[in-house]
Order: structure tokens, then C-alpha cells, then sequence
């Protein structure tokens, strides 16, 4: 029997706020253990939560980014469960009337061999809601003892989006796709730094197999805080195999929680699946119902920057750039902010686009920067393209310029004058090393009046080495000709 994999994504985003969702405290990562903490986040008897606004509004940008609907009139609820990291013995989260409902995120399922528009696909967003985080616990070696094991608060109380997708999902490439997908959101909204190492950014999988063609789903596990892309397509297609192999042996797939481990790629049973009446979910008491009225919306949503798919569009309709370019260059913000710096300041579209796929992209990645901090700014890339457009240097100087750039920090200008790097236009400079060359080569000259024409070839990389790569190209290719042709 064939069978169709269905997944839908739970994720947990990591709010960028200064302070925790329900009080003043730091939200800074990497603290001292528990020297951000204070009686609300502690959990100490009598202590009142206040929600932080800033955490609504990440969540509006949120919702209104995902094509949710926002919820006039949300609730907090109390989530009840034991755990030594949290200490109100109670999750503060959302239930019934979470804050964004109804979305949807149009994917881009690329194919190997097309990324045509028509593959798109719209999978859905049940809900955003906004929780709190846990504390961690810590093992071993702190605070002076080495077998020990601890609590650090510093995380509890630190604001959090969950955001469910449908079972929408078919494969663990769709997956993949959808989590990029949303984690770009929120980076671009700049309202989660998105580092997945750290937790920032982190997703549930909930993975079931059905006969192909049934319309009924199968049952699910739930695999658990998985953080890096390439783990979370490694975990999904495990499952996938083994809830197969587990039907086709004659057992039945039980609801429950799984944890993967990278080491072995494999996932393995954590608990039986709890149920939503095992958390006795009801209204948190000591936090009114938050009512966000249409003024609200508009305000937030007038902030919202022009989103990734947005600029894509307009960088194709008004810059002209290829389909591929457009995505490549907006794969961040930073990066298509960078590249319209770039053609701000003068640069040609197209040409500042392959300038940043090609050689920025490499040396920032060679040397593990982010395009933030890269040493050339968009005004220096522009004046370099400059100086290639008017003849001044070549294509291929213009590497070396790059390169001495990025080392020095010297404009393009200087360096091309304290290195004699000037391209070599001058007809008379370059015929003579023509005839230089076709007086030491004449044996090539013979055969190319012979009729082998890929000689022209040798004698076009003879006259650009003997110029040191500075010959106008196009002088050269011209000068040839006439003087070969005899
Ligand atoms: P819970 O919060 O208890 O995990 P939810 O009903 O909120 O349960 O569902 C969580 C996630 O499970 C959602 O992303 C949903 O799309 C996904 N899901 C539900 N049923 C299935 C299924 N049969 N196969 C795969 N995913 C599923
Ligand atoms: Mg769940
Ligand atoms: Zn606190």
C-alpha cells in the first residue's frame, strides 16, 4: 500500500522584546542564573501579571503578516501542569479566542528543475497565540558542586508566539518550506531574532500517514522542540518510515509525544499524548480580557515594513530583476535593504544583484560575516560598478578591487590609482602587444588563417595576460581580428 505523509507545524517564536510578557524583568539572554527575575516571574504567592503592550503588537505584526484575522476580544488562560521549572505550577498561554486566527502562508514548493510560479501552495494557520516561556533547569556542575541540579528563572515569563499550522503539510520538504518560510517573517518583522541554536525559534512536528487517496487522517505523534531545519526534515522523514513500517507489520500508531535525538536521527517515545482536558484549561483571573479595537490594528498595521513576497514583486515590476534574483535578494532584509542602498546610489539593477549573489555572498560566507556588518557598503559596490561601466577598469580588475576593498576599507577610486589598475583602452598600447605576440607566435597565426578559429581564443588570453588583465577586453577582441585576418 502506498501512503500520504500529513503534518502540521506547531512553532514557537521568541519574542524580541526588551523586558518579559508579564513584568519589567530583562529578557536578555545569557544572564547570571535567576538574576532576572522578580516576585511575578518567580511565581511568588500574591504577585499580579501586567501584559506587555509590545508583546501585542508583535503578535498583531504577526497575525496580520500570516493573513490572520485578529481577534477583537482574546483571553488568557491558565495551563495547569507540574513541572520544576515552572514555578506557579500554571502556564499562562491562550485557549479559547487566541489572538490571530484564520491565516494562511502561500509556499513556495520549488521542484528541482522549476521555480514557476504555479507551485505554490496555501497552507493554513489555525491560530497565533501568546504564552509564556518555562524557566530551564540546569545539571551538574554549578554554583560550586558538581552533581547538582538547579533552576535558572531568567527564561520564565519571556514572551512567546505559537503558531499552528493546519495538517495542511504532505511532505517533509513542504515542511522545510513553510518554516523558512515563517521564520523570515518574523525576522523581517524584526520581532524574533530567529536563532534556532539559542531556541528562539522552534517547532513542534506533528507527523501521520494515511492510505493515499483517504480522506480520513491518520493518528499523530507529536515530535517535540526540534531546532534546525535540517533536523526537523530528518526527524519527519524518520517518523514517516516508521509509522509505516509499524502498519505494515500489523501494529496501529498510538497518540503520544516522541523526542528526537540527532545523534541517531531517530525519534523514540517520550510520553502517551496528553489531552487538552488533562491541562484544565480556564481563564487566567488576574488578567482582564484584552480587547484590540480596529484603530489598534491599523496603527500596527501601518508600521508593518513591505514584506519579503511584496518586494519580491516590486523589485521585479520596477527594477526589472529575473524571478531567481528577486528571491535570492530578499531572502533577508538586511540583504534586499542593502541591495536597494546599492542601486540608490547609482548601481545598475541587475549588475548590483549579481555583484551581491556572486562575490559578497561568497566572502561574507568564507568569512562567516553577516551581510550587517560587511565591511563594503552599498555606496562603495555602486562607485566599483561605477568605474566598470565607464570603461575605467575591467570585469576582472574589478575582482581584485573588490578583494583589496574588502581588506583595506579603501575606496574603489584609490585603489585603483595607488595600484596602476587603470583599464588599457588606448588602440595604440594594445596593437603593439598584439604584434608582440603574433611576431612570438607564429605558428598560431598560421593555423588561424588556416581556419582554426578557437587559436583566436589563445591569442585573446595571451594579450590579456601580457597587460596584466588591464586591456579593455572589447579593444582587444576588435584589435585581434582586424590583424589576424591579415
Ligand atoms: P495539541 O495542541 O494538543 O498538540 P492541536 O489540535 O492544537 O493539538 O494540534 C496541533 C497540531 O497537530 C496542529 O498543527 C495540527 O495541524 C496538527 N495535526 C492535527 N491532526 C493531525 C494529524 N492527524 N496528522 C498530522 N498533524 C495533525
Ligand atoms: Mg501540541
Ligand atoms: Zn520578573
Amino acid at each position: 500500500m502506498k501512503y500520504q505523509p500529513v503534518i502540521g507545524l506547531e512553532v514557537h517564536v521568541q519574542l524580541l522584546t526588551d523586558t518579559k510578557i508579564f513584568c519589567g524583568c530583562s529578557t536578555r539572554f545569557g544572564a547570571e542564573p535567576n538574576s532576572q527575575t522578580c516576585p511575578v516571574c518567580l511565581g511568588l504567592p500574591g504577585a499580579l501579571p501586567v501584559l506587555n503592550k509590545k508583546v501585542v503588537e508583535f503578535a498583531i505584526k504577526a497575525g496580520l503578516s500570516t493573513n490572520c484575522s485578529i481577534t477583537p476580544r482574546s483571553i488568557f488562560a491558565r495551563k495547569n501542569y507540574f513541572y520544576p521549572d515552572l514555578p506557579k505550577g500554571y502556564q499562562i498561554s491562550q485557549f479559547e479566542d487566541p489572538i490571530c486566527q484564520r491565516g494562511w502562508l502561500d509556499i513556495k514548493i520549488t521542484t528541482p528543475d522549476s521555480i514557476s510560479a504555479d507551485s505554490v501552495k496555501r497552507i493554513g494557520i489555525t491560530r497565533i497565540h501568546m504564552e509564556e516561556d518555562a524557566g530551564k533547569l540546569v545539571h551538574g556542575d554549578f554554583s560550586g558542586r558538581d552533581d547538582g541540579s538547579g533552576v535558572d528563572l531568567n527564561r520564565a515569563c519571556t514572551p512567546l508566539l505559537e503558531v499552528v499550522s493546519e495538517p495542511d503539510l504532505r511532505s517533509s520538504d513542504e515542511a522545510v518550506v513553510y518554516l523558512k518560510q515563517l521564520h523570515q517573517i518574523v525576522t523581517w518583522l524584526g520581532i524574533c531574532d530567529g536563532n534556532m541554536e539559542e531556541g528562539s525559534f522552534r517547532c513542534d512536528a506533528n507527523v501521520s500517514v494515511m492510505p493515499v487517496g483517504s480522506s480520513t487522517l491518520g493518528t499523530r505523534a507529536e515530535i517535540k522542540n526540534v531546532n534546525s531545519f535540517k533536523f526537523v526534515k530528518q526527524a519527519i522523514e524518520y517518523e514517516i518510515q516508521r509509522q509505516i513500517d509499524l502498519i505494515e507489520d500489523g501494529g496501529t500508531v498510538v497518540q503520544e509525544t516522541r523526542l528526537f535525538d540527532p545523534n541517531s536521527g531517530k525519534t523514540r517515545s517520550m510520553r502517551s499524548k496528553e489531552e487538552a482536558h488533562d491541562y484544565r484549561y480556564f481563564p487566567d483571573p488576574d488578567l482582564v480580557p484584552l480587547v484590540i479595537n480596529d484603530q489598534w490594528i491599523e496603527r500596527v498595521r501601518q508600521e508593518l515594513p513591505e514584506l519579503p513576497e511584496q518586494r519580491q514583486h516590486r523589485f521585479m515590476a520596477e527594477l526589472g530583476l529575473p524571478p531567481y534574483d528577486a528571491e535570492v535578494l530578499t531572502a533577508s532584509r538586511a540583504l534586499a535593504e542593502y541591495f536597494e542602498a546599492g542601486v540608490a546610489a547609482g548601481g545598475n539593477a541587475k549588475a548590483v544583484g549579481n555583484w551581491i549573489m556572486g562575490e559578497i555572498t561568497r566572502t561574507l560566507n568564507d568569512s562567516g560575516t553577516s551581510i550587517e556588518a560587511c565591511p563594503i557598503t552599498p555606496g562603495e559596490l555602486a562607485e566599483l560598478l561605477k568605474l566598470i561601466d565607464n570603461g575605467t577598469i575591467s570585469g576582472k580588475i574589478a575582482k581584485t578591487v573588490f578583494d583589496e576593498m574588502w581588506k583595506s576599507g579603501k575606496t574603489p577610486q584609490i585603489i585603483v590609482e595607488e595600484q596602476g589598475l587603470l583599464q588599457v583602452s588606448d588602440s595604440g598600447a594594445i596593437e603593439q602587444i598584439i604584434d608582440d605576440i603574433m611576431a612570438a607566435n607564429t605558428g598560431q597565426v598560421e593555423e588561424y588563417r588556416g581556419g582554426k578559429e578557437k587559436v583566436f581564443g589563445f591569442f585573446v588570453g595571451q594579450v590579456m595576460k601580457a597587460s596584466k588583465g588591464k586591456a579593455n577586453p572589447a579593444v582587444v577582441n576588435e584589435l585581434l581580428l582586424n590583424k589576424l585576418k591579415g
